[in-house]
């Protein structure tokens, strides 16, 4: 049960009575935009919460639902995101839809096949040590058609060269017997892991500001899967 407060500044003109304006801008209390003392309070591990709780609630159907001119708002003089995400551009992968975030919540990075390079890196060492999110998750899915066309070797223009950043996962994956092809569904989502928790070693391996942030538990860094078909994300999947 949510507790509903007024967002706005308008008081109740008499005892049972608002007025309509305020009605409307009525926020449940989850709507409260992540400030830099909120996001500062949050930890590598209630950030992780979070996110679990908010894929739970897109998956029963009951998500928050915010006035989210009132989020633009109350974030238009700063943002204190409390976690990044790295994604796949796949459109059945919305990253604040599937987690039930809004305005303010998450820092988004979005490739196909969620790989990270230097660029990437370089906007998560932002989002973090800059300012000052608790948790980075690299966000994989299944049936993706980035990994599908990594399998198979595809050649496509610059696609070419995005599909190398992903090889790397497809040749370590060697415990799947059958052939290594994107026909088959078993080694293609075995590399779609594989991808993740390798991506999320890079983000350590190739960043000594991110590396010594998870040192000093300052971060979380984490491997996900999200199912494209039943809109399930595991974040079981570690780096
Ligand atoms: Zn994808």
């Amino acid at each position: 049960m949510l507790t509903r407060r007024l967002f706005c500044g308008c008081l109740p003109l008499a005892a049972g009575f608002i007025s309509s304006e305020c009605v409307a801008q009525a926020q449940p209390e989850a709507c409260e935009v992540f400030t830099r003392g909120r996001q500062q309070a949050a930890t590598p591990e209630t950030a992780l919460m979070r996110l679990r709780e908010g894929n739970a609630r897109f998956l029963s159907g009951k998500t928050v639902n915010c006035d989210l001119r009132a989020q633009v708002k109350a974030t238009a003089h700063g943002q204190a995101p409390f976690a990044a995400v790295v994604s796949c551009i796949d459109s059945r992968v919305p990253v604040e839809i599937v987690l039930d975030q809004r305005i303010g919540d998450v820092f988004v990075a979005r490739v196909a096949g969620n790989f990270v390079n230097t660029d990437i890196i370089g906007s998560l060492e932002y989002a973090t040590k800059v300012a000052g999110a608790k948790l980075v998750v690299v966000l994989g899915h299944s049936e993706c058609g980035a990994i599908k066309g990594a399998v198979d070797d595809v050649k496509l223009g610059n696609l070419t060269a995005l599909l190398a950043n992903i090889k790397p996962a497809v040749e370590a994956v060697t415990s799947v017997e059958g052939p290594r092809s994107s026909k088959h569904a078993a080694f293609v989502q075995a590399v779609a892991e594989e991808n993740a928790r390798f991506a999320a070693r890079q983000l350590v391996e190739r960043s000594a500001v991110l590396k010594e942030m998870v040192e000093k538990k300052e971060i979380g860094i984490v491997a996900a899967m999200h199912d494209i078909a039943t809109g399930q994300i595991s974040f079981t999947v570690h780096g």
